[in-house]
């Protein structure tokens, strides 16, 4: 999801509330740092990081390890769904059928199985921290089967089902042993809500489908079942799976979703079809639906009875969103992404925009080439670009920027550093979350936070030195010196306010990713961030498992750095304290006057121009040591002298950084 940087008012997007949440976690105080190391002067190298003992659990059984790599007895469920929908237009209402086959694939016998109804936000009464303007109607299900049995609701431990807002628990006719496969059968209804519903909706012209169907919520090997309810805030936790996907709509109605079209011979014109089969070749972007060809009969086939049903097959997706309208435009052209097949050869995917035509005044012809600018950089930056495309979705205002596999769907007004700003940030979350599933739920700094670092990184090379970095930075410091701030490894739902949400979610993990950068030298961080993403590609990381990834690559403990950044609310005040003459050497003080821990960064220039880098490492501190003196050769004179000059750390009082003054 994109966040809107606050200006003036309390945050971004309309008005979220938070504040009916209990338990909140602002201004805590921050407890003493304790070295794991005897207390001796210079010999602690490593601070504690809050027990986690279902991590540990995991490690002795072998699906984590403790270099952040997944065990050698690691394991994840899978599904497999098979779905069928009709949407009708007017009505609103789509129609909905589903087999899904569930894999368990745990050591675990389940006597029961979890399923998300997330569109049940919408349902009368639902529980909600984020403004729901349309409160009507939830799921209807009229069909729900385990094992081929008939289920009804029932009382808790019958075996039936009981929906608890977006949850649903299945009590299984038989125990679901480990290796063996439950089917499972929904029919259901539900309304598609107007635009203001969060991250989709429809708005009478584009319609923008998500969270549509009977989910199976993730049961994973760190903490078993994981069913916190879809309360608006905080994002998803979504297990893997492949989906084959039939969707019913009028004739002449395009229609975009994750994964494949399998079915092109019977829903696409031969004009559009060889039109997309160009684009798959073209250097430019090819215009294959036009506001004159948006018919039935020249974009898309003549139906029966007035419909078609178009076919998608995603593979290894964590979800499955669509959109559809009868106003579309629709641009494409192809990425490079490297070889995201391993086989040895170039790969390609292919780019997509669909769009109104109004929306050029959005520069939404310009989406599908800043599209393929997102995704070649980003599979360069991390990974290879997995899927079969990439398609950028103009929707209904609320949407803002929402990411999906393979899809994103953007509303709302953008001037042209906007819009690629908002693109490039949902396309960069095809990496974290979509191919790398973590929990955005309990971790968003997982998700958010890596993608909005991402994003700085394509917009630096789209615009040509355009520094995101820094708006990062601004946005942190200033928040973080309001004093409002909780910490990063918190709930996404039980922050106390959207500010100090977006702050954790979003630019500080952005930011000090970059301080990361500083510490560890721009070749070891790069190699231990795609390493952190190969290894979990399509797999679910704890943030334990990205921190050990970290430590494992670049061959240090860095525990202070995540107990300062991740675990506190700790602020960072590097100084030159006092700068003085010993005999043939200059004295220079350095002041850790707050409680951030980090490495000081000193250049020391000469006159003549010689400029020395002195790097003192992030561990002095450990032992409660505030001040550290540095000697330097007195001659020839020095002119200057800088804490981190590139401004690598969010230090929040730069000005105490220079000598003289
Ligand atoms: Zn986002």
């Amino acid at each position: 999801m994109h966040s809107r940087a606050p200006k003036g008012r309390s945050f971004l997007a309309g008005g979220m509330i938070l504040a009916a949440l209990s338990g909140c976690g602002g201004g805590r105080t921050a407890p003493p740092v304790t070295p794991t190391a005897p207390a001796t002067a210079g010999s602690a190298t490593s601070v504690e990081l809050p027990a986690t003992e279902t991590f540990d659990r995991a490690i002795s059984r072998g699906t984590r390890t403790k270099t952040g790599a997944p065990g050698p007895r690691y394991w994840q469920q899978w599904t497999e769904y098979r779905l069928q929908a009709e949407l009708n237009p007017i009505s609103k209402r789509l129609t909905g059928q589903g087999s899904l086959t569930y894999h368990n694939r745990s050591p675990d016998t389940l006597a029961e199985v979890y399923v998300q109804l997330l569109h049940n936000i919408f349902a009368p009464n639902a529980r909600h921290n984020t403004d729901v303007p349309w409160s009507v109607e939830g799921v209807e299900l009229s069909r729900v089967a385990a094992q081929g049995q008939e289920l009804k609701p029932s009382e808790k431990d019958a075996v039936g089902y009981q929906v608890d807002g977006t949850i649903m628990r299945i009590r299984l006719p038989r125990p679901l042993a480990p290796g063996e496969s439950l089917p499972l059968d929904f029919s259901w209804k539900l309304r598609i809500p107007p635009d203001g519903a969060p991250r989709g909706g429809q708005d009478g012209e584009a319609f923008y489908i998500n969270y549509w169907y009977p989910q199976m919520a993730v049961y994973d090997d760190v903490n078993g079942w994981q069913i916190d309810q879809y309360l608006g805030n905080a994002e998803f936790y979504m297990g893997y799976g492949n989906y084959d996907v039939a969707l019913t709509l009028p004739e002449g109605w395009l229609v975009t979703a994750t994964g494949r079209l399998t079915n092109p011979n019977d829903v696409l014109s031969p004009q559009t079809r060889a039109r997309v089969d160009s684009a798959t070749r073209a250097p430019g972007i090819v215009h294959v639906v036009t506001e004159a060809d948006r018919s039935a009969g020249t974009s898309t086939t003549r139906g029966s009875n007035g419909k078609l049903t178009w076919r998608f097959r995603a593979d290894t997706v964590r979800d499955v969103s669509w959109a559809t309208s009868a106003k579309y435009l629709w641009d494409a052209t192809n990425a490079a992404v490297g070889d995201a097949n391993g086989d040895g050869k170039p790969d390609t995917t292919a780019i997509n925009a669909f769009y109104r035509p109004e929306l050029r005044a959005s520069h939404w012809d310009q989406s599908a080439r800043y599209s393929r600018h997102s995704v070649e950089f980003f599979s360069r930056f991390i990974m290879p670009y997995k899927y079969p495309h990439m398609t950028a979705v103009d929707g209904p205002t609320s949407c803002g920027g929402m990411e999906y596999p393979m899809m994103t769907c953007i509303g709302g007004q953008w001037d042209t550093l906007g819009l690629y700003e908002v693109t490039t940030h949902e396309i960069g979350h095809m990496w974290f979350p979509m191919m790398v599933g973590s929990d955005e739920k309990r971790f968003a700094w997982m998700d958010e936070g890596l993608t909005q670092f991402d994003q700085s990184q394509s917009m630096d090379d789209f615009f040509k030195g355009f520094d995101d970095e820094e708006r990062n930075r601004q946005n942190y410091m200033g928040f973080a010196e309001s004093g409002g701030e909780v910490e990063l490894m918190h709930h996404g739902d039980r922050y106390p306010n959207y500010g100090a949400y977006g702050v954790a979610a979003y630019y500080k993990p952005a930011t000090i990713l970059v301080a990361l950068r500083g510490v560890l030298g721009r070749d070891t961080f790069n190699k231990a961030y795609r390493e952190y993403a190969t290894r979990w590609l399509f797999k679910h990381p704890s943030p334990l498992d990205f921190f050990n990834t970290f430590n494992d690559v670049s061959g240090q403990d860095l525990s202070w750095f995540w107990r300062t950044w991740f675990y506190e609310t700790w602020t960072l005040d590097e100084a030159i304290d006092t700068v003085a003459t010993a005999g043939d050497s200059l004295e220079i003080v350095v002041q850790n006057r707050e409680r951030a821990l980090m490495p000081v960064k000193l250049v020391v220039t000469r006159s003549g121009g010689q400029v020395d880098s002195l790097d003192v490492p992030g561990t002095i501190w450990l032992n409660g040591e505030r001040r550290r003196t540095i000697r330097v050769p007195r001659e020839p004179a020095v002119t200057r002298i800088e804490i981190d000059p590139e401004r690598e750390f969010p230090d929040i009082d730069h000005s105490n950084q220079v000598w003289p003054r």
